[in-house]
């Protein structure tokens, strides 16, 4: 990988279960789900872009959890609520220190990476006035589309999208020429999950810099497949999902720098995010409170602290060397499949292989797939415009996680080579 993607934090090495399969079979055995039939067959999960598996560590943080600490945090003087406490604020450090940010102050708890871009949208976005311009790109899941389409309709802003080429990478010409006077915030995709292209963000985050322009990183699928270095990166923001990083549904983390978090306005009203209240005014708590109203999702956040562990325990430079081998095997016996055109072709590529089979639809890949035990995923995967880009309504979609074997990418070849036959 180069400098480039933000993923240079992490050099490629060879993974310790390349060498040695038996250590992938124990990987496997932590993950209960893969033990298991579907319509009698083994499961061969490759739907990790959409969803990971969770490992039993993180399953029993979280029963745990109910079974023996819940009380709601920050508000009780007993024993449990200050023992709850202390295990979500651990996670908040805890992610500070994967993320390498500043201050463990920078790390808010958010649904998920969704609900972290909303925030900033709602927040940030308060100060934009008619004919400001926000920066996307073409390849941008509709989670990092929509929000910026509703806070322009707010606020009059206007929405702009840098196109990408044919191969599924962003054009740094026209992305610098789009970064205009009026330019005054920028979002964009690191990894993308419709086609594995990974963004040279660090470069991209330069040039807004250059011009002053704020920059957040929808790191969904980078932050579990490459990992990410805030600080390395520079990013101002930084939203990503547990449920794709080996850890619960339901929760996520936004990073923002500490200045820009200082100055923002909160999000949603409630308890915990106050520092004094009247009738007619309130005071906020300083950050990350001011962004966390209500009850958070105390025992998510202690399942993504148990994910966390789950992958630095791992290395997320030995998980990203073994996804590479995956996709570049698959790859490579995927294109030869007659019939069959990878979407997207990117020289820097991870965890996601998408394609498509002349004639022969998406979805009767996915469930003639799915029939063989094999999970993939098949439609437009909440990226419309990247299928616009590619002339296609959607694509069947193959995403590898660290418990993926070659074996099971044979399988994938054999199976999707059998619809090719099938269907000619
Ligand atoms: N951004 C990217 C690149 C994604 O892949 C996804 C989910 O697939 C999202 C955003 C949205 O994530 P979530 O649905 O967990 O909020």
């Amino acid at each position: 990988m180069s400098s480039g993607t933000g993923a240079a934090a992490i050099p490629i090495q060879r993974s310790p279960w390349d060498s040695d399969p038996a250590e992938l079979e124990r990987i496997r055995q932590d993950f209960p789900i893969l033990q298991r039939q579907v319509h009698g067959k083994p499961l061969v999960y490759l739907d990790n872009a959409a969803t990971t598996q969770k490992p039993q560590s993180v399953i029993d943080a979280i029963s745990r959890y109910y079974s023996l600490d819940n009380a709601n945090v920050h508000r009780g003087v007993h024993y449990l609520s200050q023992a709850a406490t202390e295990a979500y604020d651990t996670v908040r450090q805890k992610t500070g220190r994967f993320l390498n940010a500043r201050f463990p102050s920078e790390v808010i708890f958010t649904r998920g990476t969704t609900d972290g871009i909303n925030l900033v949208a709602q927040s940030y976005g308060r100060r934009l006035v008619p004919g400001d311009e926000i920066l996307i790109t073409e390849m941008e899941h509709h989670s990092n589309i929509i929000p910026w389409q509703l806070v322009a309709q707010q606020t009059g802003a206007v929405l702009r999208a840098a196109p990408m080429t044919d191969s599924g990478e962003i054009d740094l010409k026209e992305f610098e020429q789009l970064l205009g006077k009026q330019t005054r915030f920028v979002s964009l995709v690191h990894l993308s999950n419709a086609l594995g292209t990974v963004n040279p963000v660090k470069e991209m985050i330069g040039l807004a810099h250059e011009r002053g322009i704020p920059v957040l990183i929808d790191g969904a699928q980078s932050v579990p497949h490459l990992g990410v270095d805030v600080q390395d990166l520079d990013c101002d923001f930084l939203v990503f999902s547990g449920h794709k990083l080996y850890g619960p549904t339901g929760v996520g983390v936004l990073y923002g720098k500490e200045s820009l978090l200082e100055k923002m306005p909160p999000y949603q009203g409630g308890g915990g995010m106050i520092d004094t209240v009247s009738i007619e005014r309130s005071t906020w708590a300083p950050v990350p409170q001011k962004f966390e109203a209500g009850t958070p999702m105390i025992a998510e956040v202690i399942g993504l602290g148990a994910a966390l562990d789950y992958v630095h325990a791992l290395g997320l430079p030995s998980i990203a060397a073994w996804e590479h081998q995956l996709l570049t095997y698959a790859t490579q016996e995927l294109q030869q499949i007659p019939g069959l055109t990878l979407v997207g072709s990117a020289s820097e590529r991870a965890s996601v292989l998408s394609f498509v089979l002349e004639g022969i639809h998406p979805h009767d890949v996915g469930t003639v797939l799915d029939q063989a035990g094999i999970a993939i995923r098949a439609g437009h995967h909440c990226a419309q415009p990247t299928m616009q880009h590619f002339r296609v309504s959607g694509t069947a979609r193959a995403s590898f996680g660290l418990y993926n074997t070659m074996l099971e990418v044979d399988e994938l070849a054999a199976a999707v080579r059998g619809v090719a036959e099938m269907f000619i």
